[in-house]
Protein backbone atom coordinates (compact mmCIF):
# COMPACT_ATOMS: atom_id res chain seq x y z
CA UNK A 1 0.00 0.00 0.00
CA UNK A 2 1.54 3.53 -1.15
CA UNK A 3 1.20 6.18 1.61
CA UNK A 4 -1.29 8.31 0.48
CA UNK A 5 -4.56 7.89 -0.95
CA UNK A 6 -7.14 10.33 -2.54
CA UNK A 7 -10.15 10.76 -1.04
CA UNK A 8 -12.67 8.93 -3.38
CA UNK A 9 -15.37 11.04 -2.26
CA UNK A 10 -16.73 11.59 -5.70
CA UNK A 11 -17.66 15.47 -4.63
CA UNK A 12 -14.29 15.93 -2.16
CA UNK A 13 -12.88 18.46 -4.76
CA UNK A 14 -15.86 20.21 -5.08
CA UNK A 15 -16.25 21.18 -0.72
CA UNK A 16 -15.05 24.84 -0.31
CA UNK A 17 -12.61 24.67 2.63
CA UNK A 18 -8.85 25.87 2.80
CA UNK A 19 -7.48 22.21 3.35
CA UNK A 20 -8.55 21.68 -0.25
CA UNK A 21 -7.51 25.01 -2.16
CA UNK A 22 -3.74 24.08 -4.19
CA UNK A 23 -2.52 26.21 -7.35
CA UNK A 24 -0.93 29.00 -8.00
CA UNK A 25 -2.01 32.58 -7.61
CA UNK A 26 -4.79 33.46 -10.42
CA UNK A 27 -4.82 29.43 -10.92
CA UNK A 28 -6.48 28.07 -7.88
CA UNK A 29 -8.46 24.86 -7.93
CA UNK A 30 -10.51 22.29 -4.56
CA UNK A 31 -8.65 19.09 -5.05
CA UNK A 32 -9.41 16.20 -3.55
CA UNK A 33 -8.40 15.57 -0.30
CA UNK A 34 -4.88 13.61 0.13
CA UNK A 35 -5.42 11.06 3.03
CA UNK A 36 -2.22 9.60 5.06
CA UNK A 37 -2.72 6.16 5.33
CA UNK A 38 -3.15 4.67 8.89
CA UNK A 39 -3.80 8.51 10.07
CA UNK A 40 -6.00 7.05 12.58
CA UNK A 41 -3.60 4.25 13.65
CA UNK A 42 -5.52 0.84 13.12
CA UNK A 43 -9.00 2.32 13.91
CA UNK A 44 -11.08 1.36 10.50
CA UNK A 45 -7.96 2.01 8.76
CA UNK A 46 -10.03 0.29 5.41
CA UNK A 47 -12.46 2.82 5.47
CA UNK A 48 -10.45 6.10 6.59
CA UNK A 49 -7.43 5.39 4.55
CA UNK A 50 -9.66 5.80 1.61
CA UNK A 51 -12.15 8.26 2.89
CA UNK A 52 -11.44 12.19 4.59
CA UNK A 53 -14.95 11.72 6.39
CA UNK A 54 -18.46 10.33 6.73
CA UNK A 55 -19.68 12.62 3.75
CA UNK A 56 -17.18 11.21 1.47
CA UNK A 57 -18.18 7.82 2.77
CA UNK A 58 -21.70 8.34 2.53
CA UNK A 59 -21.56 9.87 -0.75
CA UNK A 60 -19.31 7.09 -2.38
CA UNK A 61 -21.96 4.52 -0.59
CA UNK A 62 -24.79 6.70 -2.38
CA UNK A 63 -23.25 6.91 -5.82
CA UNK A 64 -21.98 3.28 -6.21
CA UNK A 65 -24.43 1.06 -3.74
CA UNK A 66 -25.63 -1.19 -6.68
CA UNK A 67 -21.90 -2.21 -7.05
CA UNK A 68 -20.71 -2.52 -3.37
CA UNK A 69 -23.83 -5.04 -2.82
CA UNK A 70 -23.19 -6.92 -5.85
CA UNK A 71 -19.81 -7.80 -4.52
CA UNK A 72 -21.49 -10.02 -2.01
CA UNK A 73 -25.13 -10.01 -2.73
CA UNK A 74 -27.66 -11.20 0.44
CA UNK A 75 -30.51 -12.96 -0.99
CA UNK A 76 -32.05 -14.80 1.78
CA UNK A 77 -31.80 -13.61 5.34
CA UNK A 78 -28.81 -14.64 8.05
CA UNK A 79 -30.26 -16.73 11.31
CA UNK A 80 -28.90 -16.70 14.85
CA UNK A 81 -30.06 -19.90 16.99
CA UNK A 82 -31.27 -18.36 20.19
CA UNK A 83 -33.11 -20.43 23.09
CA UNK A 84 -36.90 -19.19 24.01
CA UNK A 85 -36.93 -15.94 25.18
CA UNK A 86 -37.49 -14.85 28.59
CA UNK A 87 -38.86 -11.87 30.02
CA UNK A 88 -37.06 -10.12 33.16
CA UNK A 89 -39.38 -7.56 34.79
CA UNK A 90 -37.13 -6.29 36.71
CA UNK A 91 -36.01 -4.14 33.81
CA UNK A 92 -37.18 -1.38 32.63
CA UNK A 93 -35.65 -1.30 28.93
CA UNK A 94 -34.92 -4.27 27.09
CA UNK A 95 -37.29 -6.83 28.93
CA UNK A 96 -36.95 -9.71 27.11
CA UNK A 97 -33.17 -11.47 28.00
CA UNK A 98 -32.15 -13.15 24.31
CA UNK A 99 -29.34 -15.76 24.94
CA UNK A 100 -27.59 -17.49 21.98
CA UNK A 101 -27.41 -21.24 21.63
CA UNK A 102 -24.37 -22.74 21.13
ZN1 LIG B 1 -13.14 13.56 0.84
Amino acid sequence: MTDYNWCHGPSCHTTETQSRVRGSKGNKVLRTIKIKANRYGNYQSGIWNHFCNQRCLMDYIQTHIQSIVAIAPRREPLETPIKDPVKDNTRYYNQWTIEKRT
